[in-house]
């Protein structure tokens, strides 16, 4: 490797159309692993590479992999002139789409054909994109084995085969059909391994995959960025849905993506998040592809502002300019962590990393520190905030709950929430600003309801102490389930409508 430092991508070499599909996207320097690795596979070398998503490794490998594949650019309409040249193997549906999007990208002054295959969609169309010939094809295990089984393609003319976050293949349990796919591939190729992370496992499915390897690492094991600053509020599990709405009220919070540990849980803050007007979805394994695809889009341009995600649908996420992740519930894995945060801090740019931990998750936060070699920062929320915070979110939910009832009438009462969540799977596009006013709407008081009719009757409980809370939460809770037509409104409530 060279030890000059490479300033621009003329000096790795690239074709001219690869140079100007890299400038139209505004790309102007290498990223590190780009400049390590784009001679090195432009030299036919096998590559072991060590390196997160959000370091550019996709155009890593998928610009020399272009460039060496350019001499098979052909526009015969004949399929068996567009035979798979390059495999591209990814765990995640999520990631198959990123790189599908990286290669057309990069690609797009070349003829060569390119197709993305996963599961959980209709396997037709796909079918018909393979039949029609592709030399690039991205792909994740399982549905490729499907095709496979089909006799949709072939791999025996594949030149190239990346593996790329191979470390979440192994979570995800593919090695066996990994096995399988490698088997049908001829002997003679270039193999590139991606993987964040290095578990003995990983260096034994390297060892078989790949010949006198190139190794590139470009952050040390298991590092995390500069760019991110890592926070942790230290919240009972209780209050952590009160105490995240206070955080993304009072730190005016436009794009978050939030992380739990179970789809359950992730479905639960959705819901109550809504509640709340705050625009969200959720993104995890139980939500069909176009569910999944849809809500990924709002969020990217900042239709919803929260994406609720759990680990494994979180996968590759690449979303432009994220400044912030919030950890609602911390991982199981401390790996996890890293690939969490890692959606923020992304070339170049800045991020928070935040992370409400209840007292049961302390030991996670200790093998997490272990991990990446630093203490997280602990900060508390001023208890003046907090309560000022618990009243408003007390008077918020009554003044939606009464807005919500004058709407739908005494009917649809109890559908309140399910129907909040409901609408979302239809929501209407609104700008960012729009999203803004639309948060900001439960602050304000509607005068033209009268809530002598429409409040139901809610005791305006003070603010207990903390070991009081669950006693205040459980009565509340009964109240708010059966509302009782209200003939009386609390002092409290009438002061903040007048
Ligand atoms: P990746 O690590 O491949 O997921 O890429 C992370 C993000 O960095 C993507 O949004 C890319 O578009 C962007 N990116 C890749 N290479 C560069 C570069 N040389 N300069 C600026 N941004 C880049």
């Amino acid at each position: 490797m060279s030890s000059n430092k490479i300033l621009s991508f003329e000096q790795l070499d690239l074709s001219t159309n690869l140079l100007r599909a890299v400038s139209e996207e505004g790309y102007t320097t290498p990223t590190a692993i780009q400049e390590q690795a784009i001679p090195v596979i432009l030299a036919g070398k096998d590559v072991m590479g060590a390196a997160q998503t959000g370091t550019g490794k996709t155009a890593s490998f998928t610009l020399p992999m272009l460039q060496r594949l350019e001499i098979h650019a052909n526009n015969s309409a004949s399929p068996a002139r567009h035979p798979v040249r390059a495999l591209i193997l990814v765990p995640t549906r999520e990631l198959a789409l990123q790189v599908f999007e990286s290669v057309k990208t990069y690609g797009k002054y070349s003829l060569l054909k390119s197709a993305v295959i996963y599961g959980g969609v209709n396997i037709d169309t796909q079918i018909e994109a393979l039949r029609s010939g592709v030399e690039i094809l991205v792909a994740t295990p399982g549905r490729l084995m499907d095709h496979l089984q089909q006799k949709n393609l072939v791999l025996s003319k594949v030149e190239i085969f990346v593996l790329d976050e191979a470390d979440r293949m192994l979570d995800m349990g593919f090695l066996p059909d990994i096995k399988q796919i490698i088997e049908l591939l001829p002997e003679k190729r270039q193999n590139l391994m991606f993987s964040a992370t290095f578990s003995e496992e990983i260096k034994k499915l390297a060892s078989k995959i790949l010949i006198h390897p190139a190794t590139i690492e470009v952050a040390k094991q298991n590092s995390v960025s500069d760019l991110i600053s890592h926070v942790l509020y230290p919240v009972d599990t209780k209050r952590k849905q009160e105490f995240l709405v206070g955080l993304i009220s009072q730190q005016a919070l436009e794009q978050v993506l939030i992380f739990t540990r179970t789809k359950h849980s992730a479905d639960r803050l959705v819901q109550q998040l809504c509640r709340r007007d705050i625009t969200c979805a959720a993104i995890h394994g139980d939500r069909n592809q176009s569910q999944r695809t849809k809500a990924l889009e709002d969020f990217k341009q900042g239709l919803i502002r929260i994406l609720v995600a759990t680990d494994v649908a979180a996968r590759g996420l690449d979303i432009e300019d994220l400044t912030h992740v919030i950890n609602f519930e911390l991982p199981g894995n401390p790996e996890d962590y890293v690939h969490r945060i890692g959606r923020t801090g992304r070339a170049g740019r800045k991020g928070t990393a935040i992370s409400l931990v209840s007292r049961e998750e302390n030991k996670l936060v200790a093998s997490i520190e272990k991990l990446i070699g630093f203490k997280l920062k602990v900060e508390q929320m001023d208890r003046k905030d907090e309560l000022e915070l618990e009243q408003s979110l007390d008077f918020n939910a009554k003044t939606e709950a009464t807005e919500q009832k004058s709407k739908s009438g005494v009917r649809n009462r109890n559908k309140n929430i399910h129907s909040s969540v409901r609408n979302h799977e239809n929501i209407v596009p609104f700008n960012k600003g729009q999203a803004v006013r639309n948060t900001n709407r439960k602050n304000k008081t509607n005068k033209n309801i009268d809530p002598l009719f429409t409040e139901p009757y809610v005791s305006k409980y003070p603010v207990m102490a903390e070991n009081d809370s669950k006693l205040h939460r459980a009565t509340h809770r009964q109240h708010a389930r059966k509302p009782v037509p209200a003939l009386f409104i609390s002092p409290a409530i009438r002061n903040k409508v007048d």
